[in-house]
């Protein structure tokens, strides 16, 4: 059974104070300051218009694992904390002056236990999502190179002296990302094959067709194929971004709630959205600050750098 607490874990106050005060820590909030600025303004640049942060809405991701449920009653209804942006982001393109947007904002995901220790999962992080009308996948992942490389390059340029702690050889410029398809590297790994084949990257790998949340497109004219794409950090640093062309076919949406068991009840405004043909044709992706600044400063786990630890299933006292 899955659990929302670790056991016989106490949080001591000269702990947290520790870790508030851990040197690491500071570097890895210039790096995330660093991106942050970066992705502003690559994104102002090549004209995505910025969303604010939605934080409650209700209606959120679904994910495509269970995490524990975080919801309020307010206004006689039931409002959940934003696990992603994605229904907004989608809904927000309905108007017909915006053809690209883009979000910085904070992901609410109350993760059970036994992702404590993956390194990797905070119950909040922070997430950079974007989504362009009309556009597809492949536009998409080559957007993302480009941010990446600007990313990094403005890194590499800003904090000069914090990369050159992590990364002595400085952060890497990059060609044209390899791309794999997922069974096509369950085939040759294994189960374990994202973890197996991270840890032999050299550089950031696509990931193609995860069959997952009802959100994403299938390919119509290849059935149980889905336009989905991940990117892998290397290194062993697993998925760092996850993106789709995006399902706006009423009937298709209805099909795929179906098959991942989504609540038709929690969607009923969404879906006569869709029922009514608006849903935007759209693709985009997201990826996690925190994440980004965890393969570039090398870190093991990133709940040991963050000021305040945000460990699936355990207490912080601040
Ligand atoms: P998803 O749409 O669930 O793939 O989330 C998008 C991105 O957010 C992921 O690729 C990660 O970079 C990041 N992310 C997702 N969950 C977490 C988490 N629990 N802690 C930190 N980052 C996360
Ligand atoms: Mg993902």
């Amino acid at each position: 059974m899955q659990t929302d607490l670790i056991e016989d874990i106490k949080v001591s106050l000269d702990q947290t104070l520790g870790q508030l005060r851990g040197p690491a820590v500071v570097d890895v909030l210039k790096v995330q300051q660093a991106i942050i600025r970066a992705v502003h303004q690559f994104m102002f640049e090549r004209g995505l218009v910025q969303l604010m942060p939605v934080m409650l809405s209700p209606i959120t991701d679904p994910l495509n694992h269970g995490v524990v449920d975080a919801a309020i009653s307010y206004a006689g209804g039931r409002w959940s904390l934003t696990k992603s942006m994605i229904f907004h982001k989608q809904l927000a393109l309905l108007n017909p002056e915006l053809e690209s947007l883009y979000i910085v904002s904070p992901n609410v995901r109350l993760e059970f236990a036994d992702r404590a220790f993956t390194g990797r999962h905070l119950f909040e992080f922070t997430q950079v999502d974007f989504e362009f009308w009309d556009k597809d996948g492949a536009f998409v992942r080559a957007f993302m190179e480009d941010l990446l490389n600007y990313v990094f390059w403005a890194v590499n340029r800003d904090l000069p002296e914090t990369v050159a702690k992590y990364r002595p050889e400085g952060l890497p410029a990059f060609g044209p990302l390899e791309v794999f398809r997922t069974q096509e590297l369950e085939a040759q790994y294994g189960p374990d094959y994202e973890h197996l084949k991270s840890k032999e990257a050299a550089a950031p790998f696509w990931l193609l067709n995860h069959r997952r949340e009802f959100y994403d497109k299938e390919d119509p004219a290849n059935p149980g194929t889905y336009l989905n794409y991940d990117l892998i950090w290397p290194e062993g640093f697993g998925e760092g971004l996850s993106g789709a062309e995006r399902e706006n076919e009423y009937h298709q949406i209805l099909k795929r709630m179906d098959e991942t068991g989504a609540s038709k009840e929690a969607f009923t405004h969404y879906l006569e959205v869709a029922r009514q043909q608006l849903l935007p044709l759209s693709a985009g992706a997201g990826f996690g600050v925190e994440r980004m600044a965890r393969y570039i400063c090398r870190i093991k786990d990133i709940n040991d750098v963050t000021p305040f630890c945000r460990r699936p299933g355990m207490p912080a006292l601040f």
